[in-house]
C-alpha cells in the first residue's frame, strides 16, 4: 500500500496535463530542409490542424542522412505530444536501407495516421539539351561517367527514386546527397547537377515557368495539374515498373499517452477535409488521404508493408545496407 503512493501521486500529477493537452505551441519535426516538398506539406498542415488541435505547430526541419536525423530526434524526444514527426516513404525506405538506424521504426513512434500521396516527377536543370524523355535518354547514354544526380541523402524519396532510375535504365550516375530537395533544387536551378526525381510539390512550380525541364512522372496515370498533364508516365517512356508515390504520415515517440494519440488522431481527421488544405495540396498533384489509413493501426500496418516490399526493390536496384 505504502510503495503504491508514490505512483498514484505521479499519476495524478501527470492527469492535468493530460487533460490540458495541448496547452502550449507543439514542434513538427520535418527530416528535410526548409522550402523542400515534405516542408511544404507540414507548413500547410500545421495551418490545418491549428484549429482542430488547439494549437500552434512550429516547424523544426532537422535535415540530414536521408531524413534519419530528424526521426531520431523525434524517436529520443520526450512522449508528451509536443514534438511530433512528419516523414513520407523515407521512413520505410532507410529502415528497408541501412544496416543499423538509431531508432527502431516500428517500436519507437506513436503512428497518429496518414497525411497525403504525392508523385514524384524526374527534372534536368534546364540547359540540358534534352526536351522529352525519349531526348534524355539518348543524352544520358553519350554522357555515361559525367551525370550528377542530385538528391535529399541516402534513404530519402528522391534517393530512392534515383536508385530506380538509374537501375531501369542501367546506367550509374554521380549522385549529390544534399539536407533536402530545397538545396538540391537550388543547384538544379544553377546547373550544378544535371537532374534530379522530386516530388511535385516542389516541381510544380518550377515546371510551370519553365525553370526546369520535366520528362516524367513516376505514377501510373497523367497527371491532372495543367503543368504536370503533358508529361507521360514513366512507364509510358518505356521505364517498366519504376513507380514511386510518396505518402507522408504522422508520428510521435513510443509511450505518448493514448489519449493524446487520440487527440491527435481527431484533429488530423478534421485537418485533412480542411478545404483550403486540399485546394493547396491538390493543385501540387497531391491527394489527400481518405482511407483506413487515417486510424494508427492501419497506418502502422501500411509502413511494416512498405518496408517488407521496399527491401528487395532496393536490393535489386543495386544497392545494399550502409
Ligand atoms: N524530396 C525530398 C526527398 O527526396 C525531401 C525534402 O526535401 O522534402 O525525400
Amino acid at each position: 500500500m505504502r510503495r503504491s503512493l508514490p505512483l498514484a501521486a505521479g499519476l495524478l500529477a501527470c492527469l492535468p496535463a493530460l487533460a490540458d493537452y495541448p496547452d502550449k505551441p507543439v514542434t513538427l519535426v520535418v527530416p528535410f530542409a526548409a522550402g523542400g516538398p515534405t516542408d511544404k506539406v507540414a507548413r500547410d498542415l500545421a495551418e490545418a490542424l491549428r484549429k482542430p488541435l488547439g494549437a500552434t505547430l512550429i516547424i523544426e526541419n532537422i535535415g540530414g542522412v536521408g531524413g534519419t536525423l530528424g526521426a531520431n530526434r523525434v524517436a529520443k524526444a520526450a512522449p508528451d505530444g509536443y514534438t511530433l514527426l512528419l516523414h513520407h516513404i523515407g521512413l520505410a525506405s532507410a529502415t528497408a536501407l541501412y544496416r543499423t538506424l538509431p531508432y527502431k521504426t516500428l517500436e519507437d513512434f506513436e503512428y497518429l495516421g496518414m497525411v497525403n500521396e504525392v508523385p514524384m516527377t524526374l527534372v534536368g536543370r534546364a540547359s540540358l539539351p534534352a526536351n522529352t524523355y525519349a531526348e534524355l535518354a539518348r543524352w544520358l547514354d553519350a554522357n555515361k561517367g559525367k551525370i550528377n544526380l542530385a538528391h535529399a541523402g541516402t534513404g530519402s524519396a528522391s534517393h530512392l527514386c534515383g536508385l530506380l532510375f538509374q537501375a531501369a535504365i542501367k546506367i550509374d550516375m554521380t549522385t549529390v546527397p544534399y539536407k533536402g530537395t530545397a538545396p538540391a533544387m537550388n543547384d538544379l536551378l544553377g546547373g550544378q547537377v544535371d537532374i534530379m526525381c522530386d516530388q511535385t510539390t516542389n516541381t510544380t512550380g518550377q515546371i510551370e515557368s519553365g525553370k526546369v525541364k520535366a520528362y516524367v512522372v513516376t505514377t501510373t496515370k497523367r497527371l491532372a495539374a495543367p503543368a504536370l498533364a503533358k508529361l507521360p508516365t514513366a512507364e509510358e517512356a518505356g521505364l517498366k515498373g519504376f513507380n514511386v508515390s510518396v505518402w507522408h504520415g504522422l508520428y510521435a515517440p513510443r509511450g505518448t499517452p493514448k489519449a493524446v494519440v487520440d487527440k491527435i488522431n481527431a484533429a488530423l481527421r478534421v485537418a485533412l477535409t480542411d478545404a483550403d488544405f486540399h485546394k493547396r495540396q491538390e493543385a501540387l498533384g497531391a491527394v489527400i488521404i481518405n482511407d483506413a489509413r487515417l486510424a494508427p493501426a492501419e497506418h502502422k500496418k501500411f509502413v511494416e508493408a512498405e518496408i517488407n516490399k521496399l527491401g528487395p526493390v532496393i536490393k535489386a536496384a543495386g544497392q545494399y545496407a550502409d
